[in-house]
């Protein structure tokens, strides 16, 4: 027969059921981050025979699903997170979300789970919100976390690129992550634990990249420690923090100051929290938008390159060692003051609020876009 592409995403095949029940939001005060969900999820289902079916927006409810859904047995699963945020005026935007459908699409290619219009799920993110608005807490620092999920969920077992799929978004109010100010943590610098290999999926954002990463967090937890740094190979490459990208400033003997980012050779995820700080800072160092507080034009330079923690212990010692600090969306930017390494504590400045020099202006520059009191094309109006 003849050769036809199977149907993507549409957004006007929408269909909406609004929830009967609808529940009360709670108090903001009481919220524990990814606890509550709003009345309505977003499902998109997929099949190899007929390609992406009619979206429904839908109340909240559990999924069916058969317990032979290749999901269950093989981690035919991936996710994302992202934030909408309610501006001074009332505005709902979204961050960046072309970012997040990017790297949804690079994570379904890796795992044979099929991809997708994102332009098409953004738009039905924005109708899910506008359906769910009034769960966006007023107050500052507050914010809808939304979790779009993709899964595989043919119910036969073998392992091979599903027959079925579902796609679904659900979405949390969150507070802010710091609420008592800025909190540095300290990180415990495993030789014991990996996070990702060449070759693997660390730069993707699949569900079976964090289930093992639990016990290493726990280890690290009763040894004194926050979060994991994770390393790779003997010359002990920094790669990331926890669940973040990892960042460090150094001031050099001709006193320029150096951001430092680990590239992303397939090790790393491309957070969209990284890319955004990494553009603010090469912005302020090419002069385009200058972020008061940071150094000078000339005296600031931003590198993505690898770096060992034998380089960030020898700045450390030398005194060279402006800064350390993980980003991701969930703190945006995240502070560290102490690497447990071999034995020994690195001890890491931090200033009186917590914050780093480096760090500071750009975090201010970040959340100031983030919660539309600058205006940015970053900014996705829903
Ligand atoms: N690295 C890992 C392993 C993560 O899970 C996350 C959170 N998505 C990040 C980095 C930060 O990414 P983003 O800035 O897109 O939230």
């Amino acid at each position: 027969g003849e050769l036809t592409s199977l149907p993507d995403i549409e957004v006007s095949r929408l269909e909406i059921t609004e929830t009967n029940s609808p529940k009360q939001p709670p108090a903001s005060s009481s919220l524990v981050f990814g606890h509550t969900f709003t009345d309505h999820m977003l499902a998109i289902p997929w099949s190899a025979v007929s390609g992406w079916g009619a979206p429904k927006i839908r109340p909240y409810a559990p999924l069916a699903l058969a317990p032979s859904a290749t999901v269950f047995h093989y981690a035919q699963a991936l996710f994302e997170g992202l934030k909408a945020y309610r501006d001074s005026t009332g505005r709902i935007t979204l961050f960046r979300p072309d970012m997040n459908m990017k790297r949804m699409n690079t994570s379904a290619a890796r795992v044979a789970l099929p991809t997708f219009n994102g332009d098409a799920v953004i738009e039905l993110v924005k109708r899910l919100i506008r359906l769910d608005k009034h769960w966006i807490p007023d107050l500052p620092g507050y914010s809808l976390y939304i979790r779009p999920t993709l899964i595989g969920t043919q119910a036969a077992l073998g392992i091979a690129p599903p027959s079925e799929a579902l796609l679904f978004v659900i979405c949390s109010p969150v507070g802010p992550y710091y609420p008592q100010g800025f909190k540095p943590v300290a990180l415990y610098a495993t030789t014991e634990y990996t996070r990702a290999a060449p070759g693997g999926i660390g730069a993707y954002k699949l569900a079976a990249n964090y289930a093992p990463g639990v016990v290493a967090q726990k280890e690290a937890a009763k040894k004194g420690y926050v979060q994991n740094l994770w390393l790779h190979g003997p010359e002990h490459y920094i790669t990331e923090v926890g669940t973040m990208n990892a960042f460090l400033a150094l001031k050099h003997p001709d006193g320029v100051t150096e951001l430092v980012c680990p590239p992303l050779d397939g090790l790393i995820l491309p957070g969209v929290t990284r890319d955004s700080v990494l553009n603010l800072a090469r912005d302020h160092a090419s002069g385009k938008t200058l972020l008061e507080g940071l150094p000078e034009s000339g005296k600031f330079v931003v590198n993505e390159r690898p770096v060992t923690m034998g380089e960030v212990k020898q700045a450390a010692e030398d005194g060279r060692l402006v800064e350390f600090f993980g980003t991701g969306t969930a703190a945006v930017i995240s502070p560290v003051n102490r690497i447990g390494y071999l034995g020994e504590d690195i001890q890491i400045p931090t200033g009186p609020d917590g914050m780093g020099p480096v760090s500071r202006p750009i975090w201010k520059q970040l959340v100031g876009i983030q919660v539309g009191s600058i205006p940015s094309p970053w900014s996705v109006v829903v």
